[in-house]
């Protein structure tokens, strides 16, 4: 390159860097991290003075919260257990709702009908609506929906699934039903005709703080992080699984009040702030979610708790899958080195040894379509051994094939 091509060269590589440079920090001043608090169980069984307490905490903050609402509660009852009454929301529950959605404090939205498990489901275990036919969904949906807006007075179009467990009838029953946003976890189905807009939880109170930095790090302009928590979160009430002491859940909210890049919306703010929370984005952040529990703790690069725009999914699913490969296939010549290692050290010599590790492998492979399911550790178990079985197996081939060849010399 002469001198003047290559001056030429490297201040256009500097324009190009102050360039991005300025977009990257355009990019910062833009970037605004929307949370949304979700806490389910709000129904006539739930704690009164708690509710009041949670809803003060938000109000004197100016932040506020959803609350998924149980029009008759009857959680508590399964299958082939006798089932007792309702818990009808009592006019005191629904004025005190009334009141705090009035001064902006709280959202409300419709968690389950029954709250019951009457339905089972191998996969998502018990549940309100899980295998229920369509017209039994939709029969529970509009009785509890047309019950909830009498007592609030007012439209209600947000739907919290029980459990988060919900089946494809539950989509098209709340769709017939008039509901627009459906707020459960990762797991449940969406279809690309959907109308629904998905929102799904991403975090919980304890990994808050963790997943607001994770939105820092990245390029994203608008992250969105749903944190699922229940009044059985608070050590005051629930010692044996709680997450945090209240005192503690107050630090956490004047901290989130305090962050400058964060707003506290509700969902009907999330679907006009963020207009892509369609059911496409929620099956990309399915398939971003598999690849993240498949890679190895130590790989991830990315923090599950934020809800990632599609662009930004679709991205860290091509690092995640590159990361993956690159993951086995080290893993898969370091079974070969292992194995290699043990034959050199005549620990791997003996027939009954390989036939252990060739029986292993067989046995993970029948266990793995068993279960019709592959976790990580099935996975990394399977690349090694099957590594280590392939080393075998050509090693014991070469040593045939030498043997072979020296008998024929000797011939
Ligand atoms: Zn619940």
């Amino acid at each position: 390159m002469k001198t003047k091509t290559r001056v030429h060269f490297i201040v256009g590589l500097i324009l190009v860097s102050i360039f991005f440079g300025r977009m990257e920090i355009f990019s910062n001043q833009e970037k605004r991290i929307y949370v949304l608090f979700r806490l389910d169980d709000y129904s006539s069984k739930s704690l009164t003075a708690f509710d009041l307490k949670v809803i003060e905490s938000f109000k004197k903050r100016n932040l506020s919260c959803t609350f998924g609402v149980i029009p008759f509660d009857k959680s508590g009852n399964t299958a082939g257990v006798p089932t007792q009454d309702p818990h009808l929301l009592s006019a005191e529950k629904a004025a005190i709702l009334r009141d705090a959605v009035k001064q902006g404090t709280v959202e409300a939205a419709m968690h389950g009908v029954f709250h019951d498990q009457v339905a089972r489901d191998k996969t998502f275990g018990a549940g309100e609506f899980l295998t229920l036919d369509y017209e039994h969904q939709l029969g529970r949906i509009l009785e509890g929906k047309k019950f909830l807006e009498r007592m609030l007075r007012e439209p209600v179009d947000i739907f919290i699934p029980p459990y988060n467990a919900y089946d494809s009838h539950t989509i098209k029953a709340l769709e017939k039903a008039g509901f627009s946003i459906l707020s459960a976890d990762v797991f449940g189905p969406a279809g690309h005709d959907s109308r629904l807009k998905f929102v799904p939880e991403t975090t919980n109170l304890l990994r808050l703080r963790e997943a607001i930095q994770a939105t820092r790090k990245g390029r994203e302009p608008s992250s969105l992080i749903t944190v699922l928590f229940h009044l059985s979160d608070f050590e005051e009430l629930e010692r044996r699984e709680a997450k945090l002491s209240y005192p503690e859940f107050e630090d956490l909210l004047s901290w989130v009040s305090e962050q400058k890049d964060v707003r506290v919306i509700g969902f009907k703010e999330a679907v006009q702030l963020l207009p892509n929370l369609d059911a496409e984005r929620f099956m990309t952040y399915q398939k971003f979610f598999r690849i993240y529990a498949t890679l190895p703790e130590f790989l991830r690069p990315f923090s599950k708790s934020v809800y990632w725009s599609q662009p930004t999914l679709s991205r860290f699913i091509v690092v995640g899958w590159t990361l993956l490969l690159a993951f086995y296939l080290v893993l898969f010549a370091f079974s070969i080195c292992v194995a290699r290692f043990l034959v050199s050290v005549r620990f791997m010599n003996s027939r009954a040894a390989q036939f252990g590790a060739q029986v292993l492998l067989v046995l993970l492979l029948g266990h793995i379509v068993y279960d019709r399911n592959m976790g990580r550790m099935d996975g990394i178990a399977l690349v090694f051994l099957a590594g280590f079985c392939l080393s075998l197996w050509s090693l014991r081939l070469l040593r045939r094939q030498n043997r072979e060849h020296q008998l024929s010399n000797c011939r």
